[in-house]
């Protein structure tokens, strides 16, 4: 059972002062802190999407080059929604109302991933001890992948760069698959246990796979046929698996990231709100395109220093991050494109997977 570590309260200057800044931004701009109607409206045309594209896909049985492109297109607007609607709904900023961010976060047991695992994984470990081996569970593609230079190196490591994109492709069949089950009945996260799962998640976690194996197996199958069924199945699943692991890992493992241990003590030499700078990277934010598609998370330093807040406000929020971060000699690590972002993790794969000696 591990212990977290603390972060070092020497000086919480930054933070304070941030905290101040990004409150009286809220306080004279009147604007709420959460999604706006504009979110909404997007929530309920993604969902829209999302319907009327599986509608589509089973009833209209187009021919084989459209019905492919339909459930990577599919696929595409799964992560839309997990990126817009669920991830805020989780982090209660999605609305004012906690009925309706709950009903966002939900949005991640009908695709069949269990939210209450996610809380505890996202909300809980990665936000509070990220790219920390042996907390964060978002750096542990162990033995398949070295996304930390703390962690043991393996020969088939050196190839990572190259095979990244097989693996990640089979992140959502892993997380709906096993990942979650492997959570639940060992009752832990990594190192970190989860002590009691209330009966409506017990409830939630079955219902949420059932729910998945019907939309996405049985109708399908009944409906066009078992062969083309799976292939669609494979492609809508693929499609989810590689956006959502590209999307999280260009924030925390590209080249300017760093990867902090605590010491002996179990005690981090930053801050914590420090701590967030030195591991996180933004990328693409100028790209309204890629914001809009990955519900903002393209802002991941304004999104891990205010998780609270709704993605919306990010690009207004970094403007004040930006500028305390030079007044203070801090870093704001940055991509300007998408590409760049993704050179720099393929890069960053290249040169852990080398067999360098294991740190800390
Ligand atoms: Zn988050």
């Amino acid at each position: 059972m591990s212990v977290s570590p603390k972060f070092s309260a020497a000086s919480k200057a930054f933070h304070a002062t941030l905290k101040q800044r990004v409150g009286s931004y809220f306080e004279t701009s009147g604007r709420p802190s959460t999604g706006t109607a504009r979110l909404h409206r997007k929530a309920l045309i993604l969902s829209l999407s999302f319907v009327a594209g599986y509608l589509g896909l089973l009833l209209a049985t187009p021919g084989l080059v459209w019905a492919a492109l339909g459930c990577v297109g599919l696929g595409l607007v799964t992560a839309a929604i997990g990126f817009n609607v669920m991830h805020d709904g989780a982090h209660g900023s999605f609305s004012k109302r906690s009925g309706l961010n709950r009903a966002a976060a939900l949005t991640l047991d009908f695709f069949g991933g269990s939210s209450f695992f996610w809380n505890v994984k996202h909300n809980i470990i990665h936000h509070a001890y990220t790219n920390i081996d042996g907390v964060d569970d978002d750096i542990d593609i162990r033995p398949w992948m070295r996304l930390s230079p703390n962690q043991s190196h393996y020969r088939w490591h050196r190839f990572q760069h190259r095979y990244f994109a097989v693996l990640y492709a089979q992140l959502w069949l892993g997380w709906v698959f096993f990942l979650d089950f492997q959570k639940y009945f060992n009752r832990c996260i990594g190192d970190t246990p989860v002590k009691r799962i209330p009966a409506v998640e017990h409830a939630l976690f079955w219902g949420g796979k059932l729910s998945y194996l019907l939309v996405f197996l049985v109708l399908p199958v009944w409906l066009v046929g078992i062969v083309p069924a799976l292939v669609g199945f494979l492609l809508y699943n693929w499609t989810v698996g590689f956006v959502l692991s590209l999307v999280f890992q260009l924030a925390h493992t590209v080249e300017v990231a760093e990867f902090p241990m605590p010491d002996e003590a179990n005690r981090m030499d930053s801050e914590w709100a420090i701590h967030q700078l030195l591991t996180t990277a933004n990328f693409a934010t100028r790209s309204r395109l890629v914001g809009a598609l990955v519900g903002g998370l393209n802002f991941q330093i304004e999104h891990h220093l205010f998780p609270k807040i709704s993605h919306v406000h990010y690009p207004e929020l970094s403007k004040i991050v930006r500028q305390t971060c030079r007044e203070f000699g801090l870093p704001y690590n940055e991509y300007p494109t998408l590409f760049q972002a993704i050179r720099s993790h393929v890069r960053f794969l290249r040169e852990t997977g080398r067999n360098v000696p294991v740190l800390g």
